[in-house]
């Protein structure tokens, strides 16, 4: 049985080995609440197949039909802690009988003030630091995008082809991986840049020559590990170069860490395999465990703006407060150092398949972050088709992955994930994988 000992032993209770699999995709009650949510749901969603969970219990996820599923994409790389963590339920319970919500940018309250210093306490460098939280990622990039324009008076915003920074109108102007995020909403904000990720040169001799002076760049956005993009790992020295370039420039560094943060990488954070300490810092997705929460941390001398220049109704609301702190005790216990030794499990049987399987390419990776492309046995060539029969093959067998970039699969697991369930779900993929290629 599947894993049992490891989710007792993390205090998750069982809900039944997985993947089984005892209806054919969709099962009855998933069809007819895909029905009733086809007839009302906003068709932007993009959904790869058709899952419809019921509940979900640290890697496993159970569907309104009884199947199971082994949980390889953490509800979009949110359950860092696993679904339904029992401390992170005690601390939301606790909260809502106490307090659910005060707003944060008109009163105080202590669960806020615990997070901002536990926050401030992770974050890497010596200079003091200041925290806003928001209510979501995008959020999180809107707010320091007017933070750094107000901090510098400065307009230009300069970010990367392939990024992803969320889908509000500012973050949508920085956000570059697909053409549809952006079709048909323009004008976005303006004085927005790209440039190759990777390639830090670019900015002085194409941007610096052709577009702005240096002096009129309020910020850089990054992600230290690219993700909607691909999953792009990037060479050693390009952090250290984007450092310098803000350093020698009065330029703001930003690390985008929404998705590649809080121990994901086997780190706090993703910059810090790089050995640089940004000057603002965003993070939202897992921050809360999947209760709806992002922050954004700054140097003091940074977040320098008047009361008034910016606040938010619900952001920082106590009972998503309680839920961070647990996360980040768990992350900080446990969590961190199991995507640290799993992910080199994880690359290792990546590399192995890669041999065997000759559509399987390019294994990547920091921490339980990691991915493979999909190409064309013959060609060579990027083969998107051949990704999304491979994604409903694993499916259907009791899988959940997910894309990313053109024609990639990431593998980003609840960090709480074990030995056998890893396992099981890579030869839960290589049989996916017999049957399509
Ligand atoms: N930044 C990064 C790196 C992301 O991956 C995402 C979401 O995927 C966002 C920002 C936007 O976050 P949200 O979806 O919470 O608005």
């Amino acid at each position: 049985m599947l894993g049992i000992k490891q989710e007792q032993q993390s205090g998750h209770s069982w809900i039944g080995p997985a993947p089984w699999i005892e209806t054919s995709l969709p099962g009855p009650n998933a069809k007819a609440l895909i029905e009733r949510d086809r007839r009302y749901s906003s068709p932007s969603h993009t959904r790869d197949y058709p899952l419809v969970v019921q509940r979900a219990v640290g890697s496993v996820i159970e569907d309104v039909d009884g199947n199971r599923f082994l949980d390889f994409a953490a509800g979009l790389e949110v359950c860092l802690t696993g679904h339904c963590h029992p401390k992170v339920i005690a601390a939301i319970e606790a909260q809502a009988k106490a307090l659910i919500h005060i707003c944060g940018s008109d009163f105080y309250h202590s669960p806020m003030v615990e997070l901002m210093e536990q926050l401030v306490e992770i974050a890497p460098g010596k200079r003091p630091k200041r925290v806003l939280l928001t209510n979501s990622g995008t959020e999180a990039v809107e707010a320091a995008i007017k933070l750094c324009r107000y901090h510098t008076e400065r307009k230009w915003i300069i970010a990367f082809h392939g990024a992803f920074h969320g889908r509000t109108m500012g973050a949508l102007a920085l956000t570059c991986s697909k053409t549809r995020q952006q079709e048909r909403f323009g004008p976005l904000v303006p004085m927005v840049a790209h440039v190759p990720y990777g390639d830090a040169k670019a900015i002085e001799t194409h941007l610096f020559k052709y577009k702005m002076a240096p002096e009129e760049v309020a910020a850089i956005f990054v992600e230290a590990m690219q993700g909607e993009g691909g999953y792009v790992v990037p060479d050693s020295s390009f952090l250290p170069n984007l450092r310098a370039l803000c350093d020698k420039h009065g330029i703001i560094l930003v690390c985008d860490e929404i998705q590649s943060g809080l121990g994901r990488t086997g780190k706090w954070f993703a910059f810090e395999h790089f050995g640089i300490v940004p000057d603002v810092i965003l993070m939202a997705k897992g921050l809360a465990s999947g209760m709806p929460l992002g922050a954004l941390i700054a140097n003091a001398d940074i977040m320098d703006w008047e009361p008034g220049a910016h606040g938010s109704t619900l952001a920082g609301n106590p009972v998503c407060c309680a839920a961070a702190l647990a996360t980040l005790d768990l992350i900080g216990l446990t969590l961190m150092a199991n995507a640290a030794r799993l992910g080199e499990r994880l690359r290792a049987q990546l590399r192995v398949m890669a041999d065997k399987r000759k559509v399987v390419a390019n294994v990547r990776g920091l921490g339980l972050k990691c991915a493979v492309d999909i190409i064309n046995k013959k060609s060579g060539k990027p083969d998107p088709k051949l990704r999304h029969r491979i994604l409903q093959a694993a499916f259907e067998r009791g899988l959940v992955l997910l894309p990313c970039g053109e024609h990639g699969i990431r593998f980003c697991p609840p960090l709480c994930i074990n030995e056998t369930q890893l396992d099981v779900g890579l030869k839960t993929l290589d049989e996916a994988l017999a049957t399509v290629v």
